[in-house]
C-alpha cells in the first residue's frame, strides 16, 4: 500500500483533480438518480421492507454465534468446508496454503471488498503469486495500479477514453473509447486467463445458515465464471454476512441493487449451496468458505457501533454524500470510504489510522436517510469524533483505536458547557466580535484556529448580525 498524506494534503490534490470530479459528478448524479426512479416506479413500501430488513439482519446479529454454527453445521453436510479466521492475516494464510497443498500458483478473483480489506492481492504478491482480478473495474485498476474508489463500483473515477488509455499501454490493444470494444477488449483478455483456471475466489453477500449455502450477486458473469470454472471456489464471507433464512437474505437482496445501481433485480443471482455432485456435468471439485472476524466480535459488543454491521455494502451512502461527491474515494485512504467508511474504517483499521476520514463529514444526514438498513451513520460519526478526541462515553473496542488530542478535548469541553447553556452562549455570543480583530489578525499562529484557517475562511462575527437576532428574540445582552 503506498504511503500515506495528511489528509488536508490528500483533499487538496483531489479537489484540484477537474477530470476525476467530472467524472465522478457524472456517475454520482445517474446512480442517485436511478435509485430514486426505481423506488418511485416499483415499489409500494419501501419504508416497510427497510425496517423488515433493519429486524431480520438485527436478528441475525444479536443472535450471531448460533447462526454462525448453524451454518457450519449445514454447510458442512452440503460438502462445503468452513474455515475460521479472526484475523485479515490468517485469512490471507488459510489461502494460501489451500493454494500451496494443492500446488496452484495462480488464483482469479471476482469482485470482494473482503478480499481489499483483508489485503489479499499484497499478501498473495509477497509469497510469488498472482491474483487477477476479474471484475471490469477491479480488472482496470489493477492494470493502472490503484485502489477502488468506490465499493459498488471501483473505477467509477475513469471514464472511457481514460480506460481506453489503459488498456492499449497495459493490454497492448488498439485504442478505443467505444463501451462495447472495451468490453470486448477486456472479455478477450479475461477468457485467456480463465483457461486451465484451478482455484477462484469470491466473496460472500449473504450467507443463509438454515440452509448452508450462500448467496452473491454480480453483473458481468466473471463472478460466475470463478465460482464455477475452477476445481476449487473458495469464498470470503465477513461473519457478520450470515443471515437465518432464504427470506431474509432475499429481503436483503429486494433491497440492495435499487439502492447500489438503481436496478430492479441483480444480473446475475448465484446461490451456492456446495461442491459439484455425483453426475453434476460442471461446477467446482471443492468449496471452501472462509468466516472472518477481523474485529466484528468487537463492534458487535458495542452498544453502538454494532449498528454498522447491518451494512449490506449497496455504496448508497456514498452516492448521495457531498463530501464524497467532491473529493472521491481515495482521499480516504481506506479501502472502506464514504459514510459507512468514517464508521467502520477506524472500527476495522484502528483510530489512529483512519480517525482522520472523520472530519470529511458535514453531518448532513443524507447518508442515514438513503440507507436502506437504516444504519445512523451520522449518529455514529458524531459519536467516533468524540472518541476521537477522547470524549464520549464509550470508544470503539479493540486496542489502538482511541486517539487522545488533550488540547483539543479540553478546548471543546470548555466549549461544550458554554453552547449548552442558553444564557452563556447569548452572553459570550454578544461579545464575541470584540475579538474578530485579534483572532483574524492572529489567526495562522493560534493553535487549533491555525489548522482550521488553512483551508476555511473565518467568519465575521458582526455586532449588526447579533442585534438582528436580539431584535427577534425581544431581548438585550448588551
Ligand atoms: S451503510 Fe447503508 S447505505 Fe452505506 S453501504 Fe452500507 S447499507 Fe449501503
Amino acid at each position: 500500500m503506498s504511503k500515506k498524506l495528511p489528509h488536508e494534503q490528500i483533499v487538496g490534490v483531489k479537489l484540484n483533480d477537474n477530470q476525476m470530479r467530472e467524472n465522478l459528478m457524472k456517475a454520482m448524479h445517474t446512480l442517485q438518480r436511478n435509485r430514486l426512479n426505481i423506488i418511485k416506479d416499483k415499489f409500494n413500501d419501501w419504508q416497510g421492507l427497510r425496517n423488515k430488513a433493519k429486524t431480520a439482519k438485527n436478528n441475525a446479529l444479536m443472535s450471531l454465534k448460533d447462526r454462525l454454527l448453524e451454518f457450519e453445521e449445514n454447510a458442512s453436510k452440503n460438502g462445503i468446508k468452513v474455515h475460521w479466521a479472526s484475523s485479515d492475516e490468517e485469512a490471507c494464510e488459510i489461502i494460501y496454503e489451500l493454494m500451496i497443498e494443492k500446488n496452484i500458483n495462480k488464483i482469479l478473483k471476482g469482485k470482494s471488498m473482503a478480499s481489499e480489506e483483508i489485503g489479499l492481492n499484497h499478501f498473495l504478491e509477497k509469497k510469488g503469486i498472482s491474483a487477477i482480478e476479474t471484475d471490469l473495474g477491479e480488472l482496470i485498476l489493477q492494470l493502472n495500479g490503484e485502489t477502488p474508489v468506490h465499493i459498488v463500483v471501483p473505477a467509477i473515477h475513469r471514464n472511457r477514453y481514460e480506460v481506453g488509455e489503459i488498456f492499449k499501454e497495459k493490454l497492448n490493444a488498439p485504442l478505443e473509447s467505444d463501451i462495447e470494444k472495451l468490453n470486448a477488449i477486456a472479455r478477450k483478455h479475461l477468457r485467456d486467463e480463465f483457461e486451465g483456471l484451478k482455484m477462484g475466489l469470491s466473496g460472500v453477500n449473504f450467507a443463509i445458515s438454515k440452509e448452508g449455502a450462500f448467496w452473491l450477486i454480480e453483473n458481468e458473469g466473471n463472478g460466475r465464471m470463478c465460482t464455477t470454472a475452477p476445481d476449487i471456489h473458495v469464498a470470503l464471507c465477513g461473519v457478520e454476512k450470515v443471515m437465518q433464512s432464504f427470506e431474509d437474505a432475499a429481503t436483503m437482496v429486494c433491497l440492495l441493487t435499487p439502492s447500489a445501481t438503481g436496478q430492479f433485480i441483480p444480473t446475475y443471482n448465484n446461490i451456492i449451496s456446495g461442491p459439484r455432485k455425483n453426475g453434476d456435468l460442471d461446477g467446482p471439485k471443492e468449496v471452501h468458505v472462509i468466516l472472518f472476524d477481523h474485529h466484528r466480535s468487537d463492534m458487535l459488543s458495542h452498544k453502538d457501533y454494532y449498528e454498522a454491521l447491518r451494512c449490506i455494502r449497496c455504496g448508497a451512502c456514498m452516492n448521495f454524500c457531498p463530501v464524497y461527491d467532491q473529493i472521491g474515494g481515495h482521499a480516504y485512504q481506506t479501502i472502506y470510504p464514504g459514510p459507512i467508511g468514517e464508521v467502520i474504517s477506524p472500527n476495522l483499521f484502528g483510530m489512529d489510522n483512519t480517525g482522520d476520514i472523520l472530519s470529511f463529514c458535514s453531518l448532513c444526514g443524507r447518508c442515514s436517510e438513503v440507507c436502506p438498513v437504516k444504519i445512523p451513520l451520522a449518529d455514529l460519526i458524531r459519536k467516533l469524533r468524540a472518541n476521537k478526541i477522547g470524549q464520549g462515553e464509550n470508544p470503539p473496542m479493540g486496542t489502538n483505536l482511541v486517539h487522545k488530542n488533550n488540547l483539543e478535548a479540553s478546548v471543546f469541553k470548555k466549549f461544550e458547557k458554554m453552547a449548552t447553556n442558553g444564557d452563556s452562549w447569548r452572553f459570550y455570543l454578544s461579545k464575541a466580535h470584540y475579538f474578530n480583530w485579534f483572532v483574524q489578525s492572529f489567526k495562522g499562529s493560534l493553535p487549533i484556529v491555525k489548522k482550521w484557517s488553512e483551508f476555511k475562511d473565518l467568519p465575521q462575527i458582526k455586532l449588526d448580525l447579533y442585534k438582528e437576532v436580539q431584535k427577534i428574540q425581544g431581548v438585550s445582552y448588551e
